[in-house]
């Protein structure tokens, strides 16, 4: 079900619960303010959700709560995530769904990195 990404910030969503290694992921990188692991439903041959360290509902939370610090390194952990994984060319999709009508389903942010296929224009 999509969230609502003005909501609270729910501590037992399930990317909370990853952070804190209650359940397993396929984790590709990590440093002190991101986390990046692979997606459990993969919708291109390369799909991977890069998420920041902090309690965000949604790209809206972060960008008005986060430190520039948080910020800068989140945005850096995806171009590097990209970068180590040889995403660059032929490219890659960065989406970040914020609330109801983007279909968000889990409400901690998350950037979703696709690539390893021709994705077609974007509101194909
Ligand atoms: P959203 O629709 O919120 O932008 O995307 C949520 C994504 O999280 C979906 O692509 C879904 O497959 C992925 N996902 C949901 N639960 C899990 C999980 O437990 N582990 C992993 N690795 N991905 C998950």
């Amino acid at each position: 079900m999509a969230v609502d990404a003005t909501q609270p910030y729910d501590d037992q969503n399930i990317f909370a619960r990853i952070l804190r290694g209650e359940i397993p992921s396929r984790k590709v990188y990590e440093d002190d303010f991101s986390l990046a692991f692979h997606d459990i439903n993969p919708q291109s041959p390369t799909h991977i959700l890069v998420i920041p360290k902090g309690a965000y509902v949604s790209w809206d939370d972060f960008t008005a709560k986060a430190s520039d610090a948080e910020i800068a390194g989140f945005v850096r952990a995806v171009g590097h995530v990209a970068r180590d994984a040889g995403l660059v060319a032929p490219g890659y999709r960065l989406l970040a769904n914020t609330g109801t009508h983007s279909h968000q389903e889990v409400p901690h942010l998350h950037v979703h990195i696709m690539a390893g296929r021709p994705l077609g224009p974007l509101l194909a």
